[in-house]
């Protein structure tokens, strides 16, 4: 025997009722979505995961069902007999995939009770994430939510399919372990048995993927837990769920066809939309210089150019300043339209501002009496006519357009105006909504200069990636004596400018690996103590190898259109950290912080 496709209590799920289901009898059972009591028939939305079905307890069917449909409540669980039949002429609703239909009830048996719910279970619902998230049992059943977790449960499977079809081995590395450098905190679990130890949650199961590679393992893959302590900006989770994988005797060629391949089936058989590949591949150096980001949105152009050979003998004085100081003039020019109005000109000056910059500087392009077009700007009387020439011939810049201007050290003007980029389109509706654009990065710096708090260079250097990745091959040799020029093997995928996955290509040469912890300040002492395990793998004959991470929440956010990874995860923790719904975290008990060793501080005085 074999399980029942929707439980022994019923028939058919109320989603899947139509035409050709008329005449027969089906048990039904669900949530009582809306009641409406039209004097005598009372007809009941009624939802269960499949949908929703109307049901009719109608007098001339059967008169008792009319006095238990008058007694139902939004939210009970019922259970419901009758006979599909076709709705009036007239009644029917296009909207609704049973539209066409409805149950004529003659039972109706309660199966549950329920309290009024805290809000409406309609997928325009106005309540407050807390709420929602407090009573997260009665949000999932928002058909929004319930379409989300089935996309996303579809996707794990698409994922599966893949993976295996290619001979990688699920494999499930541990949770409570030594802690894997991702860039962030570890939060640690005391240990009782070891009393003033503690077990880390992995950052990810880099150290052992890597392990397994040296294990034989070849191909790997986990949908895997990972957990990272940071301060909760924008839209992250402490914990999240990637998709981790490693292999062995490939290289970056194999890492790329196995993702293309991967999210090409993903794209079609959940979404039905066929993405082009290979995908492009742009050098993190190009992607900085073209769009001022490593996360390009490729989904419109306004691309930046650089003005500083155009303008290197100019006497606007920032400009001039900027280049004598080795820094770049960088413009963006966004297309006509209506061309960006003075308010909207001091809008965008601000918000460079905001972000540190000394400001901005703008030009609109005009018909110079329909000779040559000119440039409307504060800054015309500074320019020379073949100045504002080559900076309309080098920005393709055409009358109505506007062009946006800052100077400074270039890469913190690249990165600004990459900012503004997309702002600017963002305000001015140029981002198109329906295209998927992915694209590698490549090559990405191996150390970024580490920088404090502030935000200000400490002279130190930390990895781009993580400490395990490869230094280009070309930068084996010289990686620490001239870190700031090496790149690594690095590479992401980016689609509609966020980042989707990270990976690289290994060191699985021990003495690279000390080089590599010895260069970043981790001397031999502090590398065997935290990460001698992996030292002593290297040494055991490893394979080269290299993998890649992509991140699963953020891929099924944007593939269900959603706004916030919080949508497409079952129980997620609010933007502080906390899961309304179990109270999380919470206080400890005294005595059990004792059994591992730990008393509490005394509360920090809220003065201080
Ligand atoms: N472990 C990396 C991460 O979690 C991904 C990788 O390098 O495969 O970002």
């Amino acid at each position: 025997m074999s399980i029942t496709p929707y439980g022994a209590m019923r028939t058919h799920g109320a989603g899947v009722l139509r035409r050709d289901d008329v005449g027969t009898d089906v048990r039904l059972a669900g949530w009582v979505a809306t009641r409406r009591d039209h004097g005598g028939v009372v007809f009941l939305d009624l939802r269960d995961r499949s949908g929703v079905v109307q049901v009719v307890a109608d007098p001339d069917v059967a008169a008792d069902v009319v006095e238990a449909a008058q007694r139902l409540r939004d939210e009970w669980v019922v259970r419901v007999e009758g006979a599909v039949r076709l709705r009036p002429e007239g009644m029917r609703n296009e909207r609704l995939g049973t539209g066409d239909v409805e149950v004529a009830a003659t039972r109706i048996e309660v199966l549950s009770a329920a309290r009024t719910p805290p809000f409406p279970v309609e997928d325009d619902v106005e309540a407050g994430e807390d709420l929602r998230l407090t009573h997260r049992y009665v949000d999932l059943r928002r058909p929004r939510m319930a379409r989300n977790l089935a996309l996303r449960s579809r996707a794990l499977s698409v994922i599966r399919r893949v993976m295996e079809r290619h001979g990688f081995l699920e494999v499930e590395t541990p949770q409570l372990t030594r802690p894997t450098p991702e860039g962030a905190r570890d939060f640690l679990v005391p240990s009782r048995i070891r009393p003033r130890e503690s077990y880390a949650l992995p950052q990810s199961p880099q150290l052992f993927k890597q392990l397994l590679m040296v294990g034989g393992v070849e191909r790997y893959y986990q949908i895997a837990r990972c957990f990272r302590d940071e301060d909760l900006r924008a839209d992250r989770q402490p914990e999240f769920t990637q998709l981790d994988v490693e292999l062995s005797f490939g290289d970056e060629e194999d890492v790329y066809a196995l993702m293309e391949e991967l999210y090409a089936e993903l794209w079609r058989d959940c979404l039905d939309v066929e993405l082009p590949t290979p995908f492009p591949r742009m050098t993190f150096a190009e992607a900085m210089r073209r769009f001022g980001s490593d996360k390009p949105d490729l989904r419109f152009a306004m691309e930046l150019v650089d003005l500083s050979d155009t303008l290197a003998g100019t006497d606007v004085g920032v400009f001039a300043g900027a280049l004598a100081d080795g820094g770049s003039v960088v413009a963006l020019t966004v297309p006509a339209g209506e061309p960006l109005t003075r308010r909207e000109l001091d809008g965008w000056v601000d918000w460079a501002k905001a972000r540190g910059a000394g400001g901005l500087a703008w030009g609109v392009v005009e018909d110079g009496d329909g000779a040559t077009p000119t440039l409307r700007s504060p800054l015309a009387k500074f320019l020379t006519d073949d100045e504002v020439a080559g900076i309309l011939a080098a920005c393709d810049a055409a009358v109505g357009d506007t062009v946006l201007f800052a100077a400074g050290p270039t890469d913190a003007t690249r990165t600004l105006m990459g900012a503004l980029r997309v702002a600017v389109a963002d305000a001015r509706g140029l981002i198109p909504t329906d295209a998927w654009r992915f694209v590698w990065i490549t090559e990405p710096p191996m150390f970024d200069a580490e920088v404090d708090r502030a935000g200000r260079p400490t002279g130190g250097w930390v990895p781009n990636h993580h400490p395990f990745t490869a230094p280009g091959e070309a930068f084996v040799d010289t990686f620490d004596t001239d870190p700031g020029s090496a790149t690594s093997r690095a590479y992401d995928i980016v689609l509609n400018g966020v980042e989707l996955a990270s990976g690289s290509i290994r060191i699985h040469d021990a003495d690279v690996q000390r080089r590599v912890f010895r260069f970043l300040g981790i001397s031999d002492a502090e590398a065997e103590a935290k990460f001698g395990f992996l030292l002593r793998g290297l040494a055991h004959g490893t394979p080269p190898h290299g993998g890649i991470a992509p991140g699963i929440d953020r891929t099924i956010m944007l593939m269900a259109g959603e706004d916030s990874i919080r949508d497409v995860i079952a129980f997620p923790k609010t933007q502080s950290g906390a899961c309304p719904l179990t109270d999380a975290p919470a206080p400890s008990d005294e005595a059990a912080l004792a059994e591992v060793g730990l008393r509490l501080l005394p509360e920090p005085s809220r003065s201080a």
